[in-house]
């Protein structure tokens, strides 16, 4: 695993994706798989990610741009591999690369839908079109008072041929909160979304809602379809819910470095930027070449965990762009060693989770912004 010693690299391990798939997949069986690979599938590389959950049984790959998702075409995954929607569309986007890419569209407003149309009609195809419904959520998606006309005027390109209804959807804003008032509520909603849109004559083939957290705690809201990111990442979607041990999951990345530099310092020594961090006592310094332009918090500074030498440290003083600090309290681990800053922490190392915590955020963000400066590595055992 470490034939090439790297400044910093992000190892993928692809067996723990696909074990994170097969146990969500257990707790949905009933419902198909979209393995959610937007934002470079959250940091993890996009296509060995997405090649990787076909492989364990997703049949749906989702992203929020359309580019994400063409760019799975253009990789060479194909209509025969997997259905692809993309939910995040701005007027004027590649509605006519998608449609002829054999790309489901969403639509959550009529603009939307007129433009799929429009693409389709130029293109001679006809567009595959789901239908999101704001069921409380209050990001994108149709409001209620306005489902009757987006629903009216799908029904009219579908008769048109511009345009088949392939899915009606929505997004919980709680889901990570078992219990909150707001799940039932939209759960409630979903379900008159997609009553009212049946009766009125469209025949989706899926009607889909849940998240990772919603697939590890709601099955009601399973529906034909489920739409974990996160999970699949093997990170848990809340710590208040369980670890990913709980659920069966394992963290896919481990962020490791290499350290670049041990020195002895002199009690009162400042360290790094501001000298926000002065040694208690004589010790060594160690040096992780790692800083926020690959992607670390500097908001962790002062307080994010690296397991060094067989010790959990703490991060001295601020994360610079490229590189931080920690005190070793006086061992001497020698350069080159290793510095893992989190993983899936059966090796003593701290969590992506961990992270989070000192740097006031979520996973998700910690493991999605790790940058394309830190080489990715895929392991596969
Ligand atoms: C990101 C996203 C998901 C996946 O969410 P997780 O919490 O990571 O499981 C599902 N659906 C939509 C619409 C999303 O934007």
């Amino acid at each position: 695993m470490n034939e090439t010693p790297l400044r910093v690299r992000a190892e993928i391990d692809l067996a723990a994706l696909r074990s994170n798939v097969r146990a969500l997949r257990a707790r949905a069986p009933r419902a198909a798989f979209m393995a959610v690979v937007k934002a470079d599938a959250y940091g993890h590389g996009m296509l060995p990610c997405a090649r990787a959950a076909l492989r364990a049984g997703a049949t749906w790959l989702g992203t929020a741009t359309p580019e994400e998702a063409l760019a799975l075409r253009a990789a060479g995954i194909g209509l025969d591999e997997a259905r692809v929607l993309c939910w995040l569309w701005t007027p004027g986007g590649p509605w006519r690369e998608a449609i002829e890419a054999d790309i489901e569209v969403s639509a959550g407003a009529l603009w939307a839908l007129r433009e799929a149309a429009a693409a389709a009609r130029a293109a001679g195809r006809t567009a595959r079109v789901q239908l999101k419904a704001d069921t409380g959520l209050g990001r994108g998606g149709c409001q209620p008072a306005d489902w009757p006309e987006l629903v009216e005027e799908s029904l009219k390109a579908e008769a048109e041929g511009t345009v088949r209804i392939t899915g009606i959807w929505s997004h919980y804003a709680c889901a990570d909160e078992p219990g909150h008032p707001s799940i039932a509520a939209q759960s409630a909603a979903f379900a008159q979304a997609v009553a009212y849109a049946e009766d009125a004559g469209l025949r989706p083939d899926v009607r889909h809602i849940a998240n990772s957290p919603a697939t590890l705690t709601l099955p009601d809201a399973h529906y034909d379809l489920v739409r974990p990111g996160i999970a699949m990442y093997g990170i848990s979607p809340s710590p208040e819910l369980g670890s990913p041990a709980d659920f069966g999951l394992r963290p896919v990345m481990t962020l490791a470095a290499s350290l670049a530099l041990v020195k002895h310092a002199p009690e009162g020594h400042g360290v790094s930027y501001g000298h926000h961090y002065a040694t208690p006592a004589d010790t060594t310094l160690g040096l992780v070449p790692v800083g926020y332009g690959d992607g670390l918090p500097r908001h962790a500074s002062g307080r994010g965990p690296v397991l060094i030498g067989g010790k959990v440290r703490t991060v001295a003083g601020r994360i610079a762009m490229d590189q931080f600090v920690v005190d070793l309290d006086g061992d001497e681990p020698a350069p080159g060693d290793e510095a893992l800053l989190f993983g899936p922490g059966d090796r003593g190392e701290p969590t992506a989770e961990d992270w989070a915590q000192a740097a006031d955020t979520i996973a998700y963000e910690i493991v999605t912004r790790i940058g394309s400066r830190v080489p990715r590595v895929y392991v596969d055992e």
